[in-house]
């Protein structure tokens, strides 16, 4: 008789549902019998990923879009059926724009723009443009900034790098890694030498996979709902052990599916415990336990290392070495008659010498089509990150006022928001600082005292969300390696807690 492997992987984000997708199709691939359940602590699927979905309003609080082209994403999205979902950025979007000495100025899109772009000296400007003459190799570790100022001088490192540093990780410029942070500036250098011939390389590349910023019509959560049903459906009928808590994800998507309930929501996990018999126990507070061969913990380093804390303190103390920043969001729906100046383009971020408390404002409605009625200007600005816990801390009047104080700013409020949400996520970004990649590799090593267990999720091998799919595909061969080793799906069964 066949003996099913039994994942569970705890926390149904994107990086959960993802890693439960992946197992599931390399399970079938390999003809291994899996006993999958993902067990989501709140009452819904996405994690992060959520999309607000009112009165002709419609935006997320956390990533908008993908930015990939063929690959992982684009064949997840076709296994999924959501070809026809997809939402392509709108062109006008193309204009992004930085908040430097009070003002807004267009980002450079080449050497056009390179030239007038005021935040900058002419020197530093200049000195860009010598950057394939006096760019090299280096192979060693560096900060972004190091890097950047060896490629472009101090000064865009500081200006261009440090706004994006600030705008992708809500983070400082001279403590995040480039290795880490931003690996394709490393491969570019590597492969180029050049950042300038790397840039012309890389539009060409770019184009030839097809790569865009792109959302779903329903925004991000509908890729959450889609896994949940589509996880919840491939499951067989009576394969289901009860749960304390099941109750299919719903949403937009759909419901339940037709078979199982693989997505448990409002199932918490508590902690991790080994099994003498092999295998593992996730304890839940209401003290209905699950058993395990294989789990992954993909709830982010501060939530994973309280679950392995008694099980093997060693990896606890290394989850604990990845900082994270919080982020809060204020969203405003705007007459379109309220700015002084146009919400133009993209949106704009904060250069780090300006004196406010907001990292960036995107314009959702620039963005996307039908992101708002006729005549709405929707946008959304991003405050706090690392080192600035003070400003999620504020309340929402405050953190409203904070938000509304720089886009008058930068566009002139002739009038308030018709309306305002504000959101706060805990944990939201977590900083690539020098030495991430020692730290995620010495939390690989630790998990060896859990055999079949691995982490997931945005702490370890990419923040963004085509990263986070991308690596589902990593993990699920990995737990499919640990399945095989321990004679899953064989008769009879190989002896349960035989380490991979
Ligand atoms: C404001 C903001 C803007 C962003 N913008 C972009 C962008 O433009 N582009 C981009 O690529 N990325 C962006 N990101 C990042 C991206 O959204 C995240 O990296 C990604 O969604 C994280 O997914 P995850 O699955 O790793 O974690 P999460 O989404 O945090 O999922 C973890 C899940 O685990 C659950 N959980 C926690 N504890 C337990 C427990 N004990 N038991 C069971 N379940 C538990 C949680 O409820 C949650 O559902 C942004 C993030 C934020 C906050």
């Amino acid at each position: 008789m066949s003996v099913p492997h039994r994942v569970r992987v705890v926390g149904a984000g994107l990086a959960g549902l993802t890693a439960a997708h992946a197992v599931r199709r390399h399970a079938d691939a390999a003809g291994v019998d899996v006993d999958l359940r993902v067990l989501e602590a709140s009452d819904q699927v996405g994690g992060q990923l959520r999309t607000v979905d009112e009165d002709g309003v419609r935006f997320d609080w956390a990533a908008n879009a993908f930015r990939t082209g063929a690959g992982p994403t684009a064949d997840l999205v076709a296994r999924l059926g959501l070809e026809g979902e997809r939402l392509e950025a709108k062109k006008a979007a193309s204009k992004r724009f930085i908040l430097h000495g009070g003002q807004l100025h267009e980002l450079p899109s080449g050497p056009g723009t390179l030239l007038s772009f005021r935040p900058m000296s002419l020197k530093g400007r200049l000195r860009i443009a010598l950057e394939p003459f006096v760019a090299r190799r280096v192979p060693d570790e560096e900060s972004v900034f190091a890097y950047a100022a060896r490629h472009i001088g101090a000064e865009a490192a500081e200006v261009l790098l440090g706004t994006m540093v600030r705008g992708v990780y809500g983070g400082d410029v001279r403590r995040l890694s480039v290795d880490a942070a931003f690996p394709v500036m490393k491969t570019m250098e590597r492969d180029h030498r050049s950042l300038v011939v790397a840039a012309i390389a890389g539009a060409k590349e770019r184009k030839r996979v097809g790569k865009t910023t792109w959302t779903f019509r329903g925004g991000m959560q509908q890729l959450l709902y889609a896994l949940a049903d589509d996880l919840n459906a491939g499951a067989p009928r009576d394969g289901a052990a009860d749960g304390p808590a099941d109750g299919a994800a719903d949403g937009p998507g759909g419901g339940a599916g037709g078979g199982g309930d693989v997505v448990r929501l409002n199932a918490p996990v508590s902690a991790l415990a080994r099994r003498a018999e092999g295998g593992y126990t996730l304890a839940t507070p209401h003290g209905e336990d699950e058993t395990a061969d294989a789990v992954v913990l993909a709830v982010g380093p501060q939530v994973a290392r309280t679950l392995v804390a008694d099980a093997a303190p060693d990896l606890a103390g290394a989850l604990d070495a990845i900082p994270t920043g919080h982020l809060a969001i204020a969203t405003f729906a705007f007459d379109d008659a309220a700015f002084e100046r146009p919400a133009e383009g993209y949106g704009f971020l904060v250069a780090p010498s300006e004196p406010v408390d907001v990292l960036g404002a995107l314009f959702e409605s620039n963005i996307f089509d039908d992101r708002a009625p006729a005549g709405t200007t929707l946008v959304r600005v991003i405050m706090g990150g690392a080192g600035r816990d003070d400003v999620v801390a504020k309340d929402d009047a405050a953190l409203r006022e904070t938000a509304l104080g720089v886009l008058d700013q930068a566009l002139g409020l002739r009038e308030a928001p018709k309306r305002a949400w504000t959101w706060r996520q805990p944990y939201a970004i977590p900083q690539y600082e020098l030495g991430h990649h020692d730290r995620v590799a010495a939390i690989e090593g630790h998990l060896a005292a859990l055999p079949g267990v691995q982490v997931a999720g945005n702490a370890y091998r990419g923040v963004a969300v085509g990263a986070i799919v991308e690596d589902a595909e990593r993990l699920a061969e990995r737990i499919l390696a640990h399945a095989h080793a321990q004679g899953a799906g064989a008769a009879p069964a190989a002896p349960a807690g035989v380490a991979a």
